[in-house]
């Protein structure tokens, strides 16, 4: 039992750790292409949810950051 928390307490770090050297993930809606590849022509543009960015946020990044963004 107490080794299974130190393996979360490991894995958390970890992630804790990446998230400070890459805070962001690719953009799953646009697959980090910055471009929104709608059904009609109208909606076809830039990627409404990262802004044409290609990259979003990954969860728990802006907690690691102090809560600025
Ligand atoms: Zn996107």
């Amino acid at each position: 039992m107490g080794m299974l928390i130190l393996v979360g307490l490991v894995y958390a770090a970890g992630h804790v750790v990446s998230l400070k050297i890459w805070p962001y993930a690719r953009c799953g809606r646009c697959d980090g292409t910055g471009r929104n590849s709608g059904s009609t022509a109208r909606r076809w543009g830039t990627c409404s949810r990262c802004k044409g960015s290609g990259k979003r946020l990954r969860l728990g990044a802006r907690r690691v950051y102090g809560g600025k963004s």
